[in-house]
């Protein structure tokens, strides 16, 4: 698959069809890739698509967005990519996707292992259907506990988090330049690393997210104390899809719910 990929970069930009590709190289060893930039025909034999290329590419694609670019992408990103062009964050003219048959990649932690959850995704060939929208097992375990065993159990995750926003830098809908977390005026976060307000940091996060996050998992995967945050992303997904029939990155017209509300829809759930 890689001699394929990297004809396909090749002739992109030999024929300047694209100023630059965004794929993947070998990292510093055979169980890692990392994302690269390419923008020379010469160098596109450095592309490789692996089980070990996890990152979701599409994060660098709202600061390019005023060139052309080809975007190697697994169904993760794909789906992320079709969020961004719906909110406008990237030109659809400037985007060639490179789309790879993807079977699944093994996440930090496991370096053997694929991901269960991609072993479950329906997208990986067709780019068009989702399931995990429809609730994991760890999800529904969790909806079954108490309220007290929930905030428990987020305490004990939340009290080593470090505020480091690698979660958000590493999200592809999170591209505000001035994210509420950084404000001081109003100050939104005390700087002061304590568990209630990485709890508040992270719950706000994922309020910002809510039908937008395509669950693709890059969160937790950048997360470097272990945080469980895609049993957060999964809630979410199966919350979207269930209150609002919507499931993230489906399309590329389907409005998010929270930005596509009616007045008049709230009012009538108000009252
Ligand atoms: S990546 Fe992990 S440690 Fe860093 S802010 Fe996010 S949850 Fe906290
Ligand atoms: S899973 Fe995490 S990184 Fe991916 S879109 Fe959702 S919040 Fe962002
Ligand atoms: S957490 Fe909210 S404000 Fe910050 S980058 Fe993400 S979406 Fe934007």
């Amino acid at each position: 698959m890689n001699k394929e990929l990297q004809e396909i970069a090749r002739n992109l930009l030999t024929e300047k069809t694209v100023d630059v590709i965004i794929g993947y190289e070998k990292g510093y060893d055979d169980l890692h890739g990392r994302p690269v930039f390419i923008d020379s025909p010469e160098d596109v034999d450095k592309l490789i698509i692996n089980k070990y290329c996890t990152n979701n590419l599409a994060v660098y694609l709202p600061i390019h967005r005023k060139i052309k670019i080809g975007i190697v992408a697994k169904v993760c990103d794909l789906k992320s990519i079709r969020e961004l062009i719906k909110e406008h964050q990237i030109p659809k003219e400037n985007v060639v996707i490179i789309d790879i048959v993807c079977e699944g990649v093994v996440r930090k932690g496991d370096i053997e292992q694929i991901d269960e959850r991609c072993v479950g995704c329906d997208d990986k060939y067709q780019g068009t259907k989702a399931q995990r929208h429809k609730g994991t097992k760890a999800v529904e375990d969790f909806e079954k506990l108490s309220s007290k065993e929930k905030g428990n159990f987020w305490d004990r995750e939340f009290e080593r988090c470090l505020r480091c926003y690698a979660c958000r830098q590493a999200c592809p809908v999170c591209y505000c330049p001035d994210c509420f977390a950084q404000r001081n005026m109003p100050e939104y976060l005390n700087a002061k690393v304590s568990t209630e307000e990485n709890k508040k940091f992270q719950m706000v996060r994922m309020q910002h997210v809510f039908g937008r996050c395509t669950d693709c998992r890059a969160c937790e995967n950048a997360c470097p104390v272990g945080i469980p945050l895609s049993l957060i992303t999964m809630k979410i997904a199966k919350d979207a899809f269930e209150l609002f029939g919507y499931v993230s990155g489906i399309d590329e017209e389907t409005r998010p719910p929270l930005s596509s509300f009616l007045k008049d829809e709230v009012l009538e759930e108000i009252m």
